[in-house]
């Protein structure tokens, strides 16, 4: 048993390692290259059953990674190609994929401060950073997890710890009055499922009309809780959105913020989508009052350009951190309070293992510069105006001017009105998925199917936006034909 078997040795070799390395970054380069000269399609769809075949037909033996990846590379929407405009979700900064690679060889999984003696000081040194970018006061404090649909599960278990009147962690759910928070209309679906999680069912989201601007306005929000009051549910928060998934809207957090003040309430800010916003001089306006927030998620894996999954948690008061998972772990966690074990990050977060997801904005950080990004962010925003003016003048309807880097328009055939023209954009949409040389998305307004896009990458010229617009003419005649 002493010596390795050759087949261990050589999957761990380093000069194989080397090899494949090399070949692979060569491979990407090339593949990077190809996008960004807008070779290819932007997504190569395939109905996903005849996927699924043909996947499965490839099986699971006689594999050559760098091969096989490139094979993955290619089958995949291609997020750097300049035709891609449709989901909030990046092509990463290169260089943090890089960063990512050596997250994934060091695994440190950093629950406990020495399995990450240096993502541990790095997620802390990033938490500060993105807590003064929000200008949020001394003593904030947070974590960093795998998505914001976690990172809003966890900053609404902390509000409730902090803010139900009794100890639900050790009581249980219903130790208590049963509780409620105002949400938006326009809210992520993923704050619904965080209050169903919580055992709060349907009455645990009392739901906020948005303004004609897609906004929860304070007005709004004290209508809901008018109405609340003899439902038997004691509200305890607000949650508010900075830059809603469907259009981007901003909701007017100064007012919020007073009125949440006023009423005692937590605000929660799913800042997701528009966290990056507070790096660009000129949109961070959209922001003000996220500083009074006592929770915030922000997603680096949308505007930061960061590969997903990174998510930041943050709080005010940097305490409350501590309280979504009041939660002792004799064999990991070592003293009794968290003051004294503020480095065990794994005390603040639903996750044990977890990847060094720091590592990659840091070096960001440290390589391109905060001001970097919001240059990113304001050729984001400049562009989505961009495509809202050229579909406007190509006769599209855009219902909301773009406050961020999301646009919503449709296509408005003469005399086609209500379910047929649902119909005909939900048609327009699918035949773009599948011819492939463009992505865009769809999304359910108030006033029917729209058909979405998101600017999130910034090699995008307007050339693209022109050559989009005069696709989706063409396309939306032949749909009617
Ligand atoms: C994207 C988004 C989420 C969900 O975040 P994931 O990282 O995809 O889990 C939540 N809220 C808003 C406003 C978003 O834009």
């Amino acid at each position: 048993m002493s010596e390795v078997p050759e087949a261990i040795r050589a999957a761990y070799d380093p000069e194989r390692f080397r090899a494949d390395g090399h070949r692979l970054i060569d491979a990407l380069a090339d593949q990077l290259a190809a996008w960004h000269a807008r070779e290819g399609l932007a997504v190569p769809w395939r109905p996903p059953a005849e996927a699924r075949a043909a996947w499965a037909a490839e099986g699971l033996e006689h594999g050559e990674l760098v091969a096989d990846l490139m094979k993955v590379a290619r089958a995949s929407t291609a997020l750097a190609h300049p035709r891609v405009m449709a989901h909030q979700v990046p092509p990463p900064l290169p260089g943090a994929a890089l960063a990512e690679l050596v997250a994934a060889m060091l695994n440190n999984g950093m629950a406990v401060a020495e399995m990450g003696p240096a993502a541990v000081p790095i997620e802390l040194a990033v938490i500060d950073w993105m807590c003064g970018a929000l200008g949020l006061p001394a003593g904030a404090g947070g974590v960093l997890t795998s998505g914001g649909s976690l990172g809003n599960l966890t900053a609404l278990l902390a509000m409730r710890q902090a803010h139900a009147g009794f100890d639900v962690w050790k009581e249980g759910a219903h130790a208590g009055p049963p509780l409620a928070v105002i949400v938006s209309s326009d809210a992520h679906y993923s704050i619904a499922r965080t209050l169903r999680i919580m055992g709060w069912g349907d009455g645990g989201a009392i739901s906020a009309q948005v303004d004609a601007e897609h906004r929860l306005t304070a007005a709004a929000v004290e209508r809901a809780l008018d109405a609340a009051t003899g439902s038997g549910r004691r509200v305890i928060g607000i949650v508010a959105s900075a830059g809603s998934t469907a259009t981007g809207a901003f909701d007017p957090l100064s007012e919020l913020a007073d009125l949440a003040q006023a009423r005692q309430l937590w605000l929660h800010v799913d800042a997701a989508h528009g966290g990056g916003v507070a790096l660009s001089a000129t949109h961070r306006h959209l922001l003000a009052g996220i500083e009074r927030a006592d929770s915030v998620v922000w997603d680096a894996h949308k505007l930061l350009m960061m590969p997903a999954l990174v998510t930041a948690v943050l709080f005010k008061r940097g305490g409350h951190a501590f309280e979504a998972f009041a939660q002792q772990a004799s064999y990991l966690f070592a003293a009794t309070t968290p003051a004294e074990t503020w480095w065990d990050l794994g005390q603040k977060t639903l996750e044990c293992t977890k990847r060094a997801m720091a590592v990659e904005l840091w070096t960001a950080l440290r390589v391109h510069g905060a001001g970097w990004f919001g240059q990113v962010i304001d050729r984001q925003i400049a562009l989505a105006h961009g495509l809202a003016a050229r579909l406007r003048v190509a006769g599209f309807e855009v219902p909301l001017a773009p406050t961020s880097n999301i646009v919503c328009y449709r296509h408005v055939p003469a005399g086609v009105t209500g379910p047929a023209l649902d119909a005909h954009n939900r048609a327009l949409r699918t035949q773009v998925l599948e011819d492939g040389r463009f992505y865009i998305v769809g999304t359910q307004l108030p006033g029917g199917f729209h058909l979405r896009s998101t600017i999130m990458n910034p090699l995008i010229e307007e050339r693209d936006l022109d050559d989009l617009v005069a696709h989706l003419v063409e396309l939306g005649a032949r749909c009617r034909s």
